[in-house]
């Protein structure tokens, strides 16, 4: 199998089981181009998993016998994980959620309960809707006024001459994504906060589609919270990070109730636990976070920066292909953007059909709003087609995914 990148390719795709599956009746082997929305999961991350329901299964911080201790530890040790993969200062300043929309509800709920009516928020017209809606309910609870960033006129960028216009004394928080979903555009995320922190806001930074491509580092963006999600760096579903600065995590009230988020609980009021537990209520994912701690070591073993290569030059021989293709159109040509391709064929092929062909010929790609519709909007379309890719795909599933759109493009005649 031919294959761009520095790493044991097929070594690296024995590690992921699923991968050897086929699909539709054809039986055709599986070529997964859905990484966009959840990567698969290596071998160690399954085995972690199945550990941890077969030999400490146990609930964290209540219990002092040995199977709780050692889930407690598991625990805490993928905190420290993740506070060193990020490069935050303080393992309390990461806190466990379900994911990346859970982790940006938690600021929209909290941290916009200490703003004042009239109050502005600014996100950008390509956020995923998890970067959207928590912001618009904060903005409904307390009178706040919500904006967006728009695309420089005909390109995939964000326009910041309008995003420096929009800035003004009512500014209080920008939230914005590192790389878009759908155009993979890969925004200047320090220079997008030094604007919003000049203004004296407070910057949210949606690290979902930039985790498992490019590192994050805490120090270098200096933004005040990040989230993402485990699902999409070769993790466990279900857990997400929110990192935050400690002294704006300080002042925020919780975000729910229950559980281990307190110090001390009467009828008539409670007081809170020590950051990170405050927003911790209930009984968290303790096995998949545990599970996660394999994922990141996964994830550093074999290079993020080795996997960002390997997927630009599938992204490359993708492009080159498909620009080949009469009537193929991709959205989202950004200077090295991540390697997501958004595309339509044509005027009657719609994305639904190109998806569900391609499915027939046993590859995944995912259709629709991509839960970006204000993005959509902007283009003018309805939907598009997208694939995506990471870092166990290989160019021959490149060439079988463009020869499965020639066959795509002959029944279409376009
Ligand atoms: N933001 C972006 C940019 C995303 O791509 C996604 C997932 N598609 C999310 C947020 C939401 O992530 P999750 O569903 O894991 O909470």
């Amino acid at each position: 199998m031919t294959t761009p990148g520095s790493y044991d390719i097929e070594a690296l795709r024995a590690e992921f089981p699923i991968l050897q599956r086929t699909v539709g009746e054809a039986g055709a082997p599986l070529v997964y181009l859905d990484n966009t929305a959840t990567s698969q999961t290596p071998d160690c991350v399954v085995r972690a998993i199945v550990d941890g329901y077969t030999r400490t299964k146990a609930n964290v911080h209540r219990g002092v016998h040995t199977l709780s201790q050692e889930a407690t530890d598991a625990q805490e040790a993928t905190r420290r994980r993740v506070q060193t993969f990020i490069g935050a200062e303080s393992h309390e300043e990461i806190i466990f959620t379900r994911g990346t929309t859970e982790a940006i509800n938690l600021v929209a709920s909290s941290y916009c309960s200490l703003l004042s009516p009239g109050d502005e928020i600014i996100v950008t017209v390509m956020e995923h809707h998890s970067d959207i809606v928590p912001w618009q309910l904060a903005a409904e609870r307390h009178g706040l006024r919500l904006r967006a960033i728009p695309l420089r006129e005909g390109t995939s960028e964000l326009d910041l001459d309008a995003f420096a216009a929009m800035l003004g004394e009512r500014t209080r928080v920008v939230a914005f994504t590192a790389v878009s979903n759908v155009l993979g555009t890969v925004n200047p995320v320090r220079r997008i906060v030094d604007m919003a922190h000049a203004a004296g806001a407070v910057v949210l930074v949606d690290a979902a589609q930039a985790v498992a491509h490019e590192r994050i580092d805490v120090r270098a963006w200096d933004a005040d919270f990040i989230a993402f999600s485990s699902h999409k760096m070769y993790g466990p579903t279900g857990i997400g990070v929110l990192y935050g600065r400690r002294d704006l995590l300080d002042r925020m009230p919780p975000y729910q109730g229950g559980g281990e988020m307190i110090s001390h609980v009467d009828i008539a009021r409670s007081t809170w636990a020590e950051l990170p537990f405050k927003f911790e209520a209930g009984t968290p994912d303790f096995v998949g976070i545990a599970a996660f701690h394999a994922a990141i070591d996964w994830l550093e073993r074999t290079g993020i920066e080795r996997i960002a290569a390997h997927e630009h030059e599938l992204l490359v021989l993708a492009e080159s292909l498909m620009d080949e293709l009469p009537g193929v159109r991709i959205y989202g040509r950004a200077p090295g953007k991540c390697a997501i391709i958004s595309f339509l064929m044509g005027p009657d092929a719609s994305a639904y059909d190109i998806g569900m062909l391609l499915d027939q010929m046993g590859i995944a790609v995912r259709t629709g709003h991509h839960c970006a519709q204000p993005l959509m909007h902007a283009l003018g379309v309805a939907g598009v087609a997208r694939a995506s890719f990471a870092a166990y795909n290989t160019a021959d599933e490149v060439h079988r995914f463009v020869d499965a759109l020639r066959r795509i493009h002959r029944i279409f005649r376009l």
